[in-house]
């Protein structure tokens, strides 16, 4: 990262983050105002650490009011739903409480208390006039960041893919991360988000390298820099090393631990720098398969890094030390090894290899690659240029499995 000599961060006012933290959440909603319209899902609703959050809150003197019915994906008729008793409520504050549809879900209702409707006129990059009603985001998965993010992706029925609303504006005021509120998180979910938090990680860190142009509307993601890239660094580490056993074992506090603050860390480190490829293509490819957006990040993200291999060598070797995947100060054969690695944690993780596995047909890849090409912000934030010939290529390769033919030869 030596000759990248600019620093961009955005974060929400205050960070929290350890075992226990979650009984600071009433403190900081009082110090906003007094009614809080809570978002979250009907499980999450119904667990023993949600009564006490909420006796928290009362106790403090709060009105809450708890909309519950957060579905992932997010479907519009969902917002609708939950900004039409967000406006009854007239809360203060908005608290998202649960995975990253519950969080992304008080970001849009934030904003739409605030902003007038539809939510799609603020579909894209800074298209959100000013700041949202006060957020504080709680998440119970280490994995989306979307605790520290300023994006919110939606499922609309008018689009085809899904979409994001992307402002500085949706960045929580206060997260609060508990590692104790994963403890319940099932495996598979564990590992779906897991892998999605490792690929903020070690996409943000290999991202475009643009530099910002001072003096005029800052892009909402600007390419890695010199304040993101240790974060991004500390998240590979932290999330290499512990989420295979937060997956075997979902009762590992350490493990819990570790993935929350990897987790973290890689938001705030994409929030900024953003992700690339992995992230572009699976855009597609879940809204063809329904599968996960982390599984589908999952699968992609070794051939990402292969595409990007002899652009990011020093990169990829500095992560591969991090992770402890190689040390051997060659740094292409580093390099290389680390990407194997991801290949070998995707394994470890059972997630599957290829599009095929997935049920991708082969006759589906041309569209599959336009549409990917289509995510420009993200096309665009990939280390290396990726035109239409490139980006068909390059799923081919996710459809076949053959990784090495996307090395240039
Ligand atoms: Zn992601």
């Amino acid at each position: 990262m030596d000759n990248v000599d600019f620093g961009v961060l955005r974060l929400p006012a205050q960070v929290l983050v350890g075992p226990g933290s979650v009984r600071s959440v009433a403190g900081l909603a009082a110090s906003v105002g007094t009614r809080v319209f809570v978002c979250t899902d009907g499980v999450m609703v119904a667990t023993p650490e949600f009564a006490a959050l909420r006796g928290d809150l009362e106790r403090a003197g709060l009105t809450v009011e708890v909309y519950s019915e957060g579905v992932a994906e997010l479907p519009l008729t969902t917002v609708d739903d939950c900004l039409e008793r967000a406006r009854r409520a007239a809360p203060d504050l908005v608290l998202g409480y649960g995975g990253g549809s519950s969080l992304d879900l008080a970001k849009v209702t934030a904003l739409l208390l605030r902003h007038p409707g539809p939510l799609s006129g603020y579909y894209g990059e800074n298209r959100v006039p000013g700041p949202v009603v006060p957020l504080i985001a709680v998440p119970t998965t280490a994995g989306t960041g979307s605790e520290v993010t300023p994006v919110a992706v939606v499922t609309d029925p008018g689009r085809e893919l899904k979409v994001g609303v992307s402002s500085p504006y949706l960045i929580p005021t206060y997260a609060v991360c508990d590692p104790l509120l994963t403890h319940g998180c099932p495996p598979r979910v564990t590992a779906h988000s897991g892998i999605d938090a490792f690929a903020h990680a070690v996409e943000s860190f290999t991202s475009a390298r643009r530099g910002p142009e001072w003096g005029g509307t800052l892009g909402v993601f600007v390419g890695s820099n010199r304040l993101t890239a240790p974060l991004s660094l500390q998240a590979a580490g932290l999330i290499a090393r512990h989420l295979p056993r937060a997956v075997r074992d979902p009762g590992d506090a350490q493990a819990r631990e570790s993935m929350t603050y990897g987790s973290v860390c890689a938001g705030m480190a994409f929030g900024v720098a953003g992700t690339h490829l992995a992230h572009a293509v699976q855009y597609p490819v879940g809204a063809a398969t329904k599968t996960p957006h982390g599984l589908g990040v999952g699968l992609l993200l070794p051939y990402a890094l292969q595409l990007c291999r002899d652009a990011r060598l020093p990169e990829l070797a500095a992560l591969a030390r991090a992770t402890g995947a190689a040390d051997s100060g060659d740094e292409a054969k580093d390099a290389q090894t680390m990407i194997d690695s991801v290949d070998a944690l995707r394994d470890t993780l059972g997630i599957p290899a290829t599009l095929a596995d997935l049920g991708v047909e082969r006759h589906e890849l041309d569209r599959l690659a336009e549409q990917a090409m289509t995510v420009t912000r993200l096309v665009n934030n990939t280390p290396v240029p990726v035109d239409a010939a490139t980006m068909r290529r390059f799923v081919e390769a996710a459809w076949s499995g053959d990784r090495m033919s996307l090395v240039a030869s």
